[in-house]
């Protein structure tokens, strides 16, 4: 090179790259281990095979790749050479994740290669593999999974640990191997194809995602195919064809990690198949595929942010068999039957009767502008990856299926009715109960489309508000009724013995409408990730009342904990509701009043007490149930009162109240606010902002209602709320509350919309939208979902859970919390307690106490 050249070449290069380096809008880091069982053991996919596997023709790898967007937003995927994963390992990583990393659930997919040359994967298919095994066999299958366990949750730590900046590019390209094995026999396909008649739908797209360290190496490759992993069936480990395009990839491109997803190819199948030399051909041949995109096309820059959502939907099944079905089965002539049937048996002999539906998994994620990535659960037959591409983005919608929990084929509606293997006849395999009812393509694809559209709806919004993004995490289960409801969960800060935030929930079971019990505690030092086990709260249980020997007990509910930071004491303030035995005495209950209980710094909670108002416009009710409250400088509480001499037309007024860290007294009780409709107004709740007190109310009059005052105890006339448009907002005997930041006011609440028309009072999903306090409306275009609603609202009302009792935290300067207790008040009052998590875009100036 002349010596010239070489001297101006220099600032040139330096330049370009201090250039493209500001134009590193991503990290990423990506890591890989080796998983193939040490020990003999037995492998899974087919029924066929006699005895473990005795030799390895690949490795089988387990590699994670993390995304990181520039405002933070990460996104976790984990490729697994494996058959398939059940929900009970996949939970058990994801909740490690969590733990260890702070992923929440909807920042993971963890995806199968569906290989059929890998090992038993713990209780995957069952009936086909774990439970035919011999004791000896099954031990060293759990055995391979703890190990399995514990290398994933390693891998997913080095590879954020090698996050790093990054450039993404997606693209296309095409593999033709993948054959409908509905419509075309194996035998003839090579006839088939010659002629160019083979039958069917397939989806030959080669979906690929490049990523680019600083200097322009290739780090990693993401790569999805829809076609099943069964070119081989030996007794060799072997990543099938997968297996061998990405060690193909890997090898053409050193110092990159090759991940492999496997698309909704539960109908497809590589034919010809069955040698060993087919296996590499195909890995090949979607080696070559990938390596066409990255190096003969234009592939597109990802450009935008990461919204990452999941959740499980509550897929229904057909009519379960009866007991006397189940038993004849367990008699059948057919292993797998047999095996199926104990199983189904063992569980409902277990206290757990079949459920008539399974929590599907279904995960959306946006990556950048362009693309959106749909992670499914099960074996997802081609129907569903074709009618997603026409729907959404064509080619830049990838659909994974095999993602998260394998519990069964999918079917599409068309296949369920044409029946066969992938329509039902495999569901004895998995251990599931019975097929799948017609709904299941309507419920999938439907929730596909919600979380798209709140996946894109986040990325438009954070541009404009202080919202960054509102992430879902489970707090407690019982969805599946096998543990306890918990309700009212609601969280306040307060310094620890260090000094620093803890949290403190207080909660309680929930048994019946307004049938409550004892009323607990738990605390959470790591920002709600982790949550100590609820203990009891001795002075909040049920309690005899004087004067009534008949049983007539006085519970307490609708808890609201708060620290006064003057006083230095919590106060945790609920009212009194009367039981007699086991129910909500609903023609005995006495005039209700509120109680509380403080906690001192020792963490000692105090004997119950009641906040005192000795006014007759209280004599039925008065109460600050469920209410946010205003710690005022000087330590005292600003909160307000519904109260009524009678049940109905009940009033609201601000309260002023001084608190010495033991007693609550009443000093003043403003003017009263009044909706003569029902019972009146409910449920207030009050915060401070930019100088002014603001209040929002619970009507029965379709509406909710906003009053401000400078005082917090004379309130303007109130308004009810409505959009910034002046349209009223439909909102039905619900309660609201506010989210409070220190540049922006926030309203939580429930609403009529499309999704919910047949839900109990519209409480479900919950939604937030910014105040605008010049005209004290919602501003409409600021409006997204806090909680989305689970399930179908129209045609099965009763099976989506209430989100009607919630509670607003703010627990760091960047984030805000929702808490909320579900419940089915029509399916045996179950529900989870979940947490979403609101991030600040600008951090929350308010103080924490
Ligand atoms: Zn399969």
């Amino acid at each position: 090179m002349d010596r010239r050249l070489f001297v101006l070449a220099i600032p040139f290069l330096l330049f370009t790259a201090v250039a493209t380096g500001a134009d590193f809008a991503w990290k990423a880091g990506a890591a890989k281990v080796a998983i193939t069982p040490e020990q003999p053991m037995w492998m899974a996919g087919y029924a066929a095979r006699t005895r473990p596997a005795d030799g390895k023709l690949t490795e089988l790898w387990a590699k994670s790749l993390v995304l990181e967007d520039q405002q933070g937003n990460r996104g976790v995927v984990v490729t697994l050479d494996l058959v398939g994963i059940d929900r009970t390992l996949s939970q058990a990583i994801c909740d490690s994740l969590k733990e260890q990393y702070s992923l929440p659930r909807e920042q993971i997919v963890i995806c199968t290669s569906h290989t059929h040359s890998g090992p038993v994967v713990g209780q995957n298919l069952a009936p086909l593999h774990y439970r035919l095994l011999a004791e000896p066999q099954q031990r060293a299958v759990d055995a391979w999974v703890s190990t399995f366990q514990k290398q994933v949750v390693a891998l997913v730590g080095e590879a954020i640990g090698r996050l790093a900046p990054s450039e993404l590019r997606w693209g296309s390209g095409t593999a033709t191997f993948a054959v409908n094995r509905r419509d075309n026999s194996a035998a003839s396909v090579p006839q088939l194809r010659t002629e160019g008649k083979l039958q069917g739908f397939s989806d030959h797209d080669v979906p690929v995602l490049a990523v680019r360290d600083a200097d322009e190496n290739l780090i990693a490759v993401l790569f999805g195919y829809a076609c099943h992993a069964t070119t081989l069936s030996g007794f060799q480990w072997s990543g099938d064809y997968p297996g061998y395009a990405q060690i193909e990839l890997e090898k053409e491109h050193p110092g990159c990690v090759a991940l492999f997803f496997a698309g909704c190819g539960a109908d497809q199948n590589p034919l010809p198949r069955k040698t060993v030399q087919l296996a590499k051909h195909y890995g090949q041949r979607l080696a070559t595929a990938v390596d066409s995109v990255l190096m003969t096309s234009q592939m597109h820059p990802v450009q935008g942010t990461l919204r990452t959502t999941y959740a499980e939907i509550d897929l229904p099944f057909d009519t379960l068999p009866t007991r006397e079905e189940i038993e004849l089965n367990s008699k059948s002539a057919n292993r797998y039957e047999v095996a199926r049937a104990t199983m189904l048996r063992e569980q409902i002999e277990g206290g757990v009767p079949l459920s008539q539906t399974y929590p599907y998994p279904i995960s959306a994620w946006s990556i950048g502008d362009d693309l959106k990535w749909v992670a499914l659960g099960g074996e997802v037959v081609v129907d569903y990856a074709i009618r997603l591409k026409s729907e959404l983005a064509g080619t830049g919608t990838w659909v994974a299926g095999y993602a998260n929990d394998v519990m069964a084929y999918i079917p599409s509606r068309r296949v369920l009715r044409e029946g066969g293997y992938e329509g039902g006849g495999a569901m004895v395999y998995y251990g599931l109960p019975a097929a799948w009812a017609p709904a299941l393509e309507r419920d999938i694809v439907q929730e596909v489309h919600r979380q798209i559209d709140l996946a894109s709806d986040q990325r438009v919004i954070a541009d404009e508000t202080l919202i960054a993004s509102i992430s879902k995490e489970t707090l407690w289960r019982n969805r599946d009724g096998k543990s306890q409801t918990w309700f009212h969960p609601r969280a306040c800060m307060m310094p620890g013995v260090d000094g620093k935030p803890v949290a403190l929930m207080t909660l309680q079971q929930i048994g019946g409408s307004d049938y409550f019990g004892q009323v607990h505690w738990s605390t959470s030092s790591d920002l709600g990730q982790t949550w100590s086990d609820p203990k009891p709260i001795a002075a909040l249980g049920r309690a005899p009342v004087p004067g009534h020997d008949d049983d007539l007990k006085a519970a307490v509910c609708d808890v609201v904990p708060q620290y006064d930071p003057i006083a230095k004491s919590l106060l945790a303030m609920g009212h009194v509701v009367f039981y007699k035995g086991d129910y909500f005495a609903r023609k005995e209950q006495l005039s209700r009043y509120p109680v509380y209980v403080t906690r001192d710094q020792d963490g000692t909670w105090s004997e119950r007490k009641i906040l005192q108002w000795d006014d007759p416009r209280g004599s039925n009710i008065y109460s600050n149930g469920c209410g946010q409250r205003v710690v005022l400088p000087n330590g005292d509480v600003l909160l307000s009162f519904t109260f009524g001499p009678k049940e109905i037309n009940r009033m609201v007024s601000g309260v002023h109240a001084s608190f010495d860290g033991e007693r609550l007294k009443v000093k003043e009780v403003g003017p009263a606010l009044r909706n003569d409709k029902g019972r009146g107004l409910l449920e207030p709740s009050v915060t401070e902002f930019d100088g002014k007190f603001w209040i929002t109310m619970r009507a029965e009059d379709n509406r909710g209602y906003v009053s401000v005052s400078d005082d917090g105890l004379n309130y303007e006339a109130k308004q009810a709320w409505a959009w910034d448009d002046g349209t009223p907002i439909e909102m039905s005997t619900t309660q609201q509350h506010w989210l409070t930041h220190s540049d922006g006011l926030f309203l939580v609440y429930t609403r009529q919309d499309q999704s919910n028309e047949k839900v109990m009072r519209w409480r479900s999903p919950l939604w937030v939208a910014q105040v605008d306090t010049d005209k004290r409306c919602l501003i409409k275009s600021t409006e997204q979902l806090v909680l989305p609603l689970v399930g179908d609202g129209i045609d099965a009302p009763n099976k989506v859970a209430l989100m009607g009792n919630f509670h607003v935290t703010h627990a760091s300067p960047q984030e805000s919390w929702v808490t909320v207790g579900e419940w089915m008040p029509q399916d045996g009052y179950r529900g989870d307690v979940l947490l979403a998590r609101i991030r600040w875009s600008k951090p929350n100036r308010l103080p924490l106490w």
